[in-house]
């Protein structure tokens, strides 16, 4: 799809890629997101609001699948807008915690932020149950849709891969029993933190993930 695209998902969600080093953004009901890329290319999700009709002002609540900087960054343009973010990873944004957010390496400049609401394991927000998907960070979580069969992914799982656990807070063990646990869900689109969204077959696409992951070792 190439760099930047906003494309609708369903009547609730919009998913926006402002580009490869951002997290993709998805909008929901015009006055949340999930994830805030690094907002270092927030000119252009100006301009897409704009064709929107929504202004930066208009977002309410911020949900950060965890605290790497390239999904919370964007964080402090939103005056209005509350965070909500895990538990094991909330306190790297309560201190500003450049080193553990890795903002340095995205040139960002890390400031202590105010989180509302402390996110657990099963806990209900703007209609999805929070899964707590530890291993790329300790406090990285999954977002499910259960009536959609949707799945946020944010950095645990892609449509092609699983996420990294070399960076700060980075565990694979976690993240192993972090997959197995999204396998043995009813999934049918996933929409990760980077990259393209699986719109159909989210189980076998996990399936396939999980089968390459076991022949590369
Ligand atoms: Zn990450």
């Amino acid at each position: 799809m190439g760099l930047g695209f906003v494309k609708k998902i369903n009547s609730r969600i919009t998913m926006i890629n402002l580009s490869d080093l951002d997290s993709n953004i998805y909008l929901l009901d015009g006055d949340t997101i999930i994830d805030s890329g690094t907002g270092s290319n927030f000119v252009r999700l100006y301009e897409i609001f704009k064709q929107m009709k929504l202004d930066f002002d208009n977002i309410k609540n911020i949900v950060n699948t965890h605290m790497h900087w390239d999904h919370i960054g964007g964080n402090g343009f939103f005056k209005n807008a509350k965070i909500h973010i895990h538990e094991k990873d909330s306190d790297v944004l309560e201190k500003g915690n450049a080193e553990m957010c890795n903002s340095m390496y995205f040139s960002g400049n890390m400031h202590p932020m105010k989180v509302e609401r402390k996110l657990k394991e099963g806990d209900e927000i703007f209609g999805f149950k929070v899964l707590h998907t530890p291993g790329h960070t300790a406090g990285s979580i999954c977002l499910f849709d259960p009536k959609d069969n949707i799945l946020v992914s944010g950095d645990t799982i892609f449509s092609d891969g699983v996420g990294r656990t070399d960076l700060p807070g980075g565990n694979e063990s976690d993240l192993n029993d972090s997959i197995e646990k999204l396998s043995n869900l009813n999934i049918e689109a996933i929409l990760p933190g980077h990259g393209e969204p699986v719109l159909k077959s989210g189980n076998k696409a996990i399936k396939n993930i999980i089968s390459s992951v076991a022949e590369e070792l």
